[in-house]
C-alpha cells in the first residue's frame, strides 16, 4: 500500500569535544568507526523504506552532535543509500549541521556536489571568551569563515546561538543581535542556556540570569534581529525558513535514522513513535498524537490548526477565557508573545 512522505533526520552523534553545556547525546570522538556506523544507519534507511514502501522525501536533515565530522565516502555512501531506497523529491531540503573548524571549503564543495543545499553552523557567541568559556572547540573567525564560504557556496545558511549565559542583559543580547544582523544570514536560531544536570555547568553553581531577566532578553532578541520570528527559537524571512523543522511541526511524520534519533512514522493510518532503532517502535494514541501537534504547532507563528482531533483534547473554554495566551479562531489556535514566554506551563491547561 502506498504510504505518504516521510521526512528523514539522520543522527551522527560524534563531535571533537564536549561542550560544557550539552546534554545533548553525543559522544566526544572526532574519529569514530565511521563505517560502521555508516553500516548502521544504512540498515535503517532499508529497513524503512520496505516498511514505508519506498515512500517519498521531501526533506532530509543532518543532526548532531555534529555532522560535519562525517567524511565524503560515508556521506556519499548514506545519501545514495536513501536516494537508492526513498523517492527523493528534485528539490529535496537537505541540510547538515555543521560546527566552525570540522569542515573546510572543498568538503563543503563536495557535500554540496552530493546534494547538500543547506547549513546550519553551531556558533553560539560572536566572543572568543564567551567560546571558551562555554568549552566551544572554535573561535568567532572560525564560525564567521565558515558562514561566508557556504555564503558564497550559495548554499542557504543557518547560525545557531545561546543567549542567557552568566552575566547576560539586556543590552548584551541587543548587541549580539547587532553582531548576527551584520551575518548577512536568512535564518537563525536562538536558544536560551539552560542549565542541565550530569553536563560541566550543571556542578558549576553558576549565576545565571533570572527567569524575568530570560523573559526580558527574549523580547530584546525580537526587537533587534532583522529576521522575523516564525517558531519560539527561530528567526528567518518567509522563503528560508528551514522545510524539515516546519514540517515537523506542522504534524507531518518523520523517520528518526541513528543512535540518539526520533522519529513519528505513519503506516496505514496508524502513528508511530520511533527511537533511533528500526527494530522498536510504537503505536501511539490518537490523543497522544493530537497532543503533540498542538505542542510544537503552538510554538510557530502559523499555529496549530483546528483538525478533528485537535479539537478533542483541547479545552476550549480555558483557549476562550485566556485571548493573553492564545488566540483562537475558525481554524486556528495561536500562542500569543506572552503566551509563547510560558508555553511549556500553560500546555497542561490548554489540553483537557
Ligand atoms: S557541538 Fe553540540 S552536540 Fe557537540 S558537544 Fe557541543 S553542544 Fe553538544
Amino acid at each position: 500500500m502506498k504510504q505518504c512522505p516521510h521526512n528523514i533526520y539522520i543522527h551522527i552523534p560524534y563531535c571533537k569535544s564536549k561542550c560544557r553545556y550539552c546534554a545533548f547525546f553525543s559522544h566526544a570522538c572526532a574519529e569514530p568507526d565511521w563505517e560502521d556506523y555508516t553500516d548502521s544507519i544504512c540498515k535503517e534507511v532499508a529497513f524503512w523504506a520496505s516498511k514505508l514502501n519506498h515512500c517519498t522525501v521531501p526533506t532530509i536533515f543532518f543532526g548532531g552532535g555534529t555532522p560535519s565530522l562525517i567524511p565524503q565516502k560515508y556521506m556519499c555512501q548514506i545519501l545514495r543509500t536513501i536516494r537508492q531506497s526513498f523517492l527523493v523529491v528534485g528539490d529535496a531540503e537537505i541540510t547538515l549541521e555543521a560546527n566552525p573548524a570540522t569542515i573546510d571549503e572543498n568538503k563543503l564543495r563536495d557535500f554540496q556536489d552530493m546534494g547538500i543545499n543547506r547549513l546550519s553552523v553551531g556558533v553560539q557567541r560572536l566572543n572568543d571568551k564567551e567560546l571558551q568559556f562555554l568549552g566551544r572547540a572554535h573561535d568567532t573567525r572560525d564560525a564567521i569563515e565558515l558562514i561566508n564560504t557556504a555564503q558564497d557556496l550559495k548554499l542557504r545558511v543557518s547560525a545557531d546561538f545561546i543567549y542567557g549565559i552568566p552575566g547576560d542583559t539586556e543590552k548584551t543580547v541587543a548587541n549580539m543581535c547587532h553582531q548576527i544582523n551584520n551575518l548577512g544570514l536568512t535564518h537563525c536560531s536562538l536558544y536560551e542556556l539552560t542549565i542541565e544536570e550530569n553536563t560541566p555547568f550543571g556542578k558549576m553553581n553558576l549565576n545565571m540570569p533570572s527567569n524575568d531577566e530570560m523573559a526580558i532578553m527574549y523580547q530584546t532578541i525580537s526587537s533587534n534581529l532583522e529576521l522575523p520570528r516564525y517558531e519560539v527559537s527561530n528567526y528567518a524571512t518567509p522563503e528560508n525558513q528551514c522545510v524539515h523543522n516546519s514540517n515537523i511541526w506542522n504534524g507531518e511524520p518523520y523517520i528518526g535514522i541513528g543512535q540518539g534519533a526520533a522519529g513519528r512514522i505513519l503506516i496505514d493510518g496508524v502513528w508511530y513513535e520511533e527511537k533511533g532503532n528500526a527494530e522498536i517502535f510504537n503505536p501511539l494514541t490518537e490523543k497522544e498524537r493530537a497532543i503533540e501537534k498542538i505542542l510544537t504547532g503552538l510554538r510557530t507563528i502559523r499555529g496549530c490548526q483546528l483538525t478533528q482531533d485537535v479539537k478533542n483534547v483541547i479545552d476550549i473554554d480555558w483557549v476562550k477565557n485566556h485571548p493573553q495566551y492564545i488566540q483562537i479562531s475558525d481554524d486556528t489556535i495561536c500562542a500569543t508573545n506572552d503566551g509563547m514566554l510560558i508555553l511549556d506551563n500553560i500546555i497542561t491547561n490548554v489540553v483537557k
